[in-house]
């Protein structure tokens, strides 16, 4: 860590003053740059990252999720549009690991968020789509970073309801807000799913359609929230009602979002849950590089067909098998 850092090339140099220079193409190039599977391209990428991390962590960070349909793009829309009326930056990332399978990414659709994509104060983002959960959700933290430095000061990430993807999502922000629909059904999906618990807000959108449905959805959704035991102890998360398509409730959203970051902020936790959540991010990059690297070791792969084979057929115990493997890594 205390070693001294090697210079960037003049390439890379240029990347990142342009970034701080809020300049859009550096900030589209790096984040292609970080997007990037080649190892030198990775290897470049971190020393990139490196640089601009100072730079970095004055935003906030809000994690958006929902079912499809239910109103997430419309609703980021109108709160971006309004967020920069007041003078913000938006930067609006997605989290998408559907999209390797589909080829398309939920902002992979030039048709959505259109009048937030023309403007200059605005950078929307898709998905990457390449990698596992992880490996996605890892660029989108990344360009996170890159687009705090530079100067957005609103970063939205946008992820669907499929997976583990809310948790990681919710893993990565400062607040994490749950977009459903005022009908009973979408209510049952996500406290099944404990969606539910890890929000820390929840929109009930389209209350123009039935406005009664939708007050009686946000009482439903407050009661089952109440036999939750809080995320936090300082914080007690609450449902609004809104109507993303007529923007009604998004300036009462803002002002809530406000209040949650202030109370957070108060009792220190807001910092607090950045670190845990930097501390975390560690572990698992560790998890995921010590597993890559047992992968690729030569006696790992000289062996684990054969004793996977074993433990498959009984003739061996799993952490029999495991403990000989990890042997081969000869880590005291
Ligand atoms: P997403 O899949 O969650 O991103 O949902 P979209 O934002 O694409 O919205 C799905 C559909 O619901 C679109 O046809 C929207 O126009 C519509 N929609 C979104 N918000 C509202 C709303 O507040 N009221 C009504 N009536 N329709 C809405």
């Amino acid at each position: 860590m205390s070693e001294p850092r090697k210079p960037l090339s003049p390439v890379d140099q240029t990347l990142v003053d342009g970034v701080v220079a809020r300049q859009r193409r550096a900030l589209a190039k790096t984040i292609t740059l970080i997007e990037s599977t080649r190892v030198d391209h990775q290897q470049r990428a971190r020393a990139v990252i490196a640089e601009l991390l100072p730079h970095s962590g004055r935003s906030i960070r809000i994690g958006i999720s929902g079912s499809p349909g239910a109103g997430k793009s419309t609703f980021i829309e109108a709160l971006g549009n309004h967020l920069l009326d007041q003078g913000h930056r938006v930067a609006v990332l997605a989290v998408d690991p559907s999209s390797t399978i589909s080829g398309g990414s939920i902002l992979g659709d030039k048709t959505r968020m259109e009048s937030l994509c023309q403007r200059e104060e605005a950078f929307i983002r898709p998905s990457p789509s390449a990698g596992s959960l992880g490996g996605v959700a890892e660029k989108t933290r990344e360009a996170m970073l890159v687009c705090e430095a530079a100067g957005f000061d609103v970063i939205v990430v946008e992820t669907v309801g499929v997976g583990q993807s809310e948790t990681t999502v919710a893993g990565m922000v400062d607040v994490f807000v749950l977009v459903q629909l005022p009908n009973a059904g979408d209510d049952l999906q996500a406290i099944k799913k404990g969606i539910v618990e890890i929000a820390d807000l929840v929109v009930i959108n389209k209350a123009d359609i039935d406005p009664r449905a939708a007050a009686l959805a946000r009482s439903q959704m407050q009661m089952a929230m109440h036999m939750l035991r809080p995320m936090h102890a300082q914080w007690r998360p609450t449902v609004l009602t809104l109507s993303a398509l007529q923007k009604q409730g998004i300036d009462a959203f803002w002002k809530e979002i406000e209040r949650y970051r202030a109370t957070m902020e108060g009792c220190g936790e807001f910092a607090d849950r950045r670190r845990r959540q930097a501390l975390d991010w560690m572990w698992a990059q560790i998890d995921s590089g010590l597993r890559h690297r047992f992968l690729a070791h030569p006696a790992v792969r000289a062996d684990l067909e054969t004793i996977s084979a074993a433990v498959a057929a009984g003739r061996t115990t799993p952490s029999a098998a495991a403990q000989t493997l990890l042997d081969h890594l000869q880590v005291r």
